[in-house]
């Protein structure tokens, strides 16, 4: 294979397991099998002393050690409250997950024997800034390249497109993980994937079924026992119904019926969880799911798109058979198909990242034939594609589908706060959910007081799809200071410009209008882990051993 291609393997760094792959020589897309020789690797992290241990067995010892296991920590993701603390230190998620992407990226490597660099990670589409802006980070803690960080959904699209459609078509992408669920509306067109919309809850995943079973089996164990204790208190019990309850649920996948043990302070109890009673117990979460997905398609009706062609379902929890069944009745005219439930995200992240390194040597070669810096990614001479194929030993056809466009939009409004006529804060949204990125919005505010030094710019996050919306239906992401000239009047005019690049990543510049003094401002968060900390991090991966 030519030198100059760049080997980028894409990491589905999932809430409850997490998995890597990369496209090999033949245009296959390959899952990595870790060192316990499985495809997916459990999401969960155990401080053993000097030692990180992540995965299965990790998991299996969450019994025995339960306050030195950290599970699920993708729902704390830009959570600026959340501290793991360890013999004395202090871990944020970033780190946290940093281990479990150097244990994916260390297996591989051990499998295929050569290094890994470059990556591609993916997040879901409902993600906010700071947990985005958290997962590149926590690969960057872990010494990778991150080349994107990918939405879970447009990663299963991109596998879908590759590996099973062909023809132009409207497909909805129904993704329900182990803690997130995003609903997203694609068109797929020759040269590109679109997004239309997306939609979701990032609180929302097979994890909540599972805590449905536990809630059920206590309130069981109780009245069998006659006993008013709450059994979840013992942390042994708790650590063990939560895998009892994963594993009766995949059971009930299967199965109309599963016994399960509860053991609690020296009793033992047989509960049967039927599928119906599991069904009936958790039959509100999945209307949420059929909810949200509607409130997604009412703002794709907005943008012209009120029906579409293709349903796939992805995520490991779309396996329980009542999603499905739900789903058709709901949405009788496309029927919904499941699509790898437990590998679409990494296969579509490998893909995405071989995209890229092929599409970096093919602008590269239309930039020497044709002297031009700046190359049309859509026309690409057929001979140079298939020059490149020649040399990267990849199909016409691959190197072609490798120049498609990703379009995406983002899944969150921005703004700042500002005083309205009655001096109350509100927010003021300028880019809209949904809004295809980039996107480049300036609005125009004033200063508040005369000879005002400096105006701080709040920057919020929410999900509403207008301009006002009150300061509590927002959520502060960040601020940033902007110096101002003294002597300035009142309501003097300050012009804020909000920038989201491709990925969603959000930058800022203000300007003082009055001098045309341009101010790029960074944001601050207390969020994201920074400064000190995040060198002390970066310090501790490169001693501390995870396997
Ligand atoms: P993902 O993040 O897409 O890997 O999804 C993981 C979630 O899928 C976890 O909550 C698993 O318990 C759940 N899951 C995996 N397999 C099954 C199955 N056969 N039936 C029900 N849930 C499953």
């Amino acid at each position: 294979m030519n030198n100059k291609f760049k080997k980028i393997f894409g990491i589905d760094l999932g809430t409850t397991y997490s998995a890597i792959a990369y496209v090999n020589e033949y245009g296959k897309t390959t899952i990595v099998l870790n060192a316990e020789n499985q495809r997916i690797t459990p999401s969960v992290v155990f401080f053993d002393e000097d030692q990180i241990i992540v995965g299965e067995v990790a998991k299996e010892n969450a019994k025995i050690y339960p306050n030195e296991i950290v599970t699920l920590i993708k729902r704390s993701m830009g959570d600026p409250y959340f501290l793991f603390e360890y013999q004395g230190k202090h871990y944020r998620p970033e780190e946290i997950s940093s281990y479990i992407l150097r244990k994916l990226v260390n297996d591989a490597k051990q499998h295929l024997n050569e290094d890994i660099t470059d990556v591609v990670i993916t997040c879901p589409a409902y993600f906010g800034i700071n947990e985005r802006e958290a997962t590149r980070v926590a690969g960057e803690i872990a010494g990778l390249t991150v080349r994107q960080v990918l939405n879970e959904p447009t990663a299963a699209a991109i596998a879908y497109g590759m590996m099973e459609n062909n023809d132009e078509n409207v497909i909805l992408v129904y993704d329900l993980g182990g803690g997130t669920f995003d609903i997203t509306m694609f068109h797929a067109k020759p040269d590109a994937i679109e997004v239309i919309c997306t939609g979701g809850d990032k609180e929302l995943g097979g994890k909540d079924w599972d805590d449905r079973i536990i809630r059920y089996m206590v309130e069981q164990f109780q009245t069998e026992t006659g006993t008013t204790d709450d059994i979840l208190e013992d942390v042994d019990t708790w650590q063990e119904l939560q895998l009892a309850a994963e594993k009766a649920k995949k059971t009930l996948s299967q199965r109309d019926k599963t016994p399960i043990m509860v053991t609690s302070r020296g009793e033992r109890v047989r509960i049967e969880l039927t599928r119906e009673k599991f069904q009936e117990i958790t039959s509100d979460l999945l209307e949420r799911t059929i909810s949200l997905t509607h409130n997604m398609l009412e703002d794709a009706q907005k943008k012209g798109y009120d029906k579409f062609d293709k349903f796939i379902l992805v995520g490991g929890s779309a396996r329980m058979p009542q999603i499905a069944a739900r789903l058709k009745t709901e949405f009788p005219s496309v029927r919904p198909k499941q699509f790898a439930p437990d590998e679409a995200i990494t296969k579509g992240a490998a893909i995405y990242g071989w995209k890229m390194s092929l599409n970096d040597v093919l602008i590269e070669r239309v930039k020497e034939y044709s002297g031009e810096q700046d190359v049309d990614q859509i026309n690409i001479p057929e001979s140079i594609a298939q020059s490149v194929a020649d040399e990267t030993g990849f199909t016409l056809d691959a190197v072609k589908y490798s120049n498609i466009a990703i379009r995406n939009v983002t899944s969150k409004s921005f703004g700042v706060v500002a005083r309205n006529e009655q001096n109350e804060d509100q927010v003021i949204n300028l880019v809209l959910k949904n809004t295809r990125v980039p996107v480049q919005v300036t609005e125009q505010f004033g200063t508040h007081l005369k000879n005002q030094k400096t105006v701080k710019i709040r920057i919020m996050e929410d999900e509403v799809s207008s301009k006002n919306v009150s300061a509590d239906d927002a959520i502060e992401i960040g601020t940033a200071i902007l110096k101002i000239p003294s002597n300035l009047p009142a309501n003097s005019p300050i012009q804020i410009v909000f920038r989201l690049n491709e990925e969603g990543r959000l930058s800022i510049t203000a300007m003082e209008t009055t001098q045309s003094r341009e101010v790029s401002v960074s944001i601050e968060t207390s969020s994201l882990i920074q400064g000190k900390e995040l060198e002390e991090a970066m310090a501790r991966s490169k001693t501390v051993s995870v396997s």
